[in-house]
Order: C-alpha cells, then sequence, then structure tokens
C-alpha cells in the first residue's frame, strides 16, 4: 500500500510499505500513526518522521536529517 510521509527530509512523499511499524526511508526512519492524509488524490494513511531517528541509529547525518 501507498502510505505519505509526514516531517524530516521525507516530507510529503508517497511511499509503498507492507504496512508494519515502522518503514525506512532513506537514512530516516518513520513510524505509522493514526492519521490519515491525502496525496495523488488518495487517502492513504501517515507516517511520521521520528524525533529520535538520526541519534540511536546513527541515521540521518549525510541526507541532512533534522
Ligand atoms: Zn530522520
Amino acid at each position: 500500500m501507498n502510505v505519505l510521509l509526514s516531517g524530516g527530509p521525507g516530507h510529503g512523499q508517497v511511499v509503498e510499505t507492507a504496512g508494519g511499524e515502522t518503514l525506512l526511508w532513506r537514512a530516516c526512519l518513520y513510524e505509522r500513526t493514526g492519521e490519515t492524509g491525502r496525496a495523488r488524490r488518495e487517502e492513504m494513511r501517515v507516517y511520521a518522521h521520528r524525533q529520535d531517528c538520526c541519534e540511536p541509529y546513527g541515521r540521518g547525518a549525510e541526507d541532512g536529517c533534522e
């Protein structure tokens, strides 16, 4: 299914996922939320950028993760 990313470097991107609790977009970790958003004329679930994605996981430095 397609989901919409919210926040961080991937904000506004639509990506395909099998539907787990989290997904990885480039260097960033996104987490499923209960919200839906609209993109490409579809309603899709929103995955939010995790605040802690860059530090504990050692990700994001090269992609300029906030
Ligand atoms: Zn990140």
